[in-house]
């Protein structure tokens, strides 16, 4: 279906609302009938009739169908964040005894979900180097359920060959899941690649104002209702109707923002790789980017999220260069319309990150300023 079309009209029912443009705004936790037998409908029916918000509330419905539309899946959930969203998908699909491979150093809380929550629970799993596919054929048991990749990962923009990955879990009946939060599902699509499920931090993107934190899992008809009974409604981690709303809101602008977010990324990264206290750029976009030809081939968007090594001999030089930036904001997270800087040496010490980052890597997202304004600010700071 037509972007234009899903964004515009896939499940509004305007004539409902009283001719309102913008989707209705249901901030209700409950729903009541007018018979016995039209309630007794939706106790048995919770995916589909509206009964509690904690399973089909009507905003949040809207949502689901129109991520589920724009990755050209059959169906969606919508979480209270990404973390919850990828907790969700993940647990509904393994049991006691079950394996999981992972591509290394996937998002911190992934990572912490398999080390520390699924391992009290008898789930095993096996970090993999998944820049050589050979790594993930290696890694596979007899009881492996699930490859879990992120691709490209955030910080040092790893990629996986999806194709490839998709390929080995068919011929082993493992399912598959990424977090695609990085391309979003119109920069890359994994479903048409057939992954089964994607995952997503609305916060990022999607909702682009970084004035929400959500999460979204896409996929079959089949493995979405599963998880709506299990990861949804039991572990509970919904988002608010409000929350729905303005993720639908941000979504309407997603693919123009997206177009500008790669154009002043592209210059930004151009000036960048030119100056000479750079060592490199990090950025799967670019042409000296390890996997550049595996990122062309899979990806149709690279984004505003990249890193870049300072050359550096001290971490204070590096702290005294991100003090100097004044655009560039010092914080997490990424997707909104400020741009952000987040230099490792903040969390290098942590669990996570350890022996993994350099001290002189600075995580970069370019938001929606002007390049101009976002490349002079650069250029003050590292002069
Ligand atoms: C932010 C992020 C998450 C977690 O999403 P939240 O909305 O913050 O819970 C998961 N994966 C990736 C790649 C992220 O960047």
């Amino acid at each position: 279906m037509d972007i234009s079309k899903i964004l515009n009209e896939l499940e509004e029912d305007h004539e409902h609302y009283f001719g309102a443009v913008a989707p209705p705004l249901v901030q209700s936790s409950n729903f009541a009938f007018s018979s016995v037998e039209d309630f007794r409908k939706a106790v048995y029916n919770e995916q589909k009739i509206s009964l509690y918000t904690r399973g089909k509330n009507p905003t949040t419905h809207i949502l689901c169908k129109k991520l589920a539309a724009l990755a050209g899946a059959e169906d969606a959930l919508v979480f209270g964040s990404g973390s919850a969203a990828v907790s969700a998908a993940v647990i509904s699909l393994v049991a006691a005894g079950d394996h999981i491979i992972c591509q290394q150093h996937p998002y911190k809380w992934s990572e912490k979900l398999l080390t520390k929550i699924l391992a009290k629970f008898g789930v095993e799993f096996t970090f993999v180097d998944g820049t050589d596919f050979k790594n993930f054929e290696a890694a596979v048991k007899p009881n492996t359920k699930l490859i879990y990749i992120e691709s490209p990962n955030s910080f040092t923009f790893e990629l996986q060959d999806i194709k490839a990955v998709v390929a080995l879990a068919k011929k082993i009946n493992a399912k598959t899941i990424i977090d695609n939060s990085y391309c979003t599902s119109l920069g890359q699509r994994c479903i048409e690649m057939g992954i089964d499920l994607e995952v997503h931090s609305l916060t990022k993107y999607y909702a682009g104002h970084s004035d929400v934190v959500a999460g979204g899992v896409i996929g079959s008809k089949e493995l979405i209702a599963k998880i709506f009974t299990t990861g949804l409604q039991n572990i509970g981690g919904i988002i608010s109707p409000h929350d729905s709303w303005l993720v639908l809101r941000g979504m309407r602008t997603l693919p123009v923002r997206m177009k500008q977010v790669a154009e002043t990324t592209e210059k930004v990264i151009e000036f960048l790789v030119a100056h000479p206290r750079v060592e490199k750029v990090i950025y799967p976009f670019h042409e000296s980017h390890p996997q550049y030809e595996l990122a062309k081939k899979q990806m149709l968007w690279s984004g505003g999220l990249f890193s870049f090594i300072l050359k550096a001999e001290k971490v204070e030089e590096v702290e005294a260069f991100a003090n100097k930036l004044r655009a560039f904001k010092l914080a997490v997270s990424w997707g909104g319309y400020e741009s952000l800087i987040y230099p490792a040496c903040v969390a290098i010490q942590s669990e996570s990150y350890k022996g993994y980052l350099p001290f002189n890597i600075i995580r970069t997202y370019c938001g929606l300023e002007s390049a101009e304004y976002l490349i002079a600010d650069l250029k003050q700071a590292l002069e």
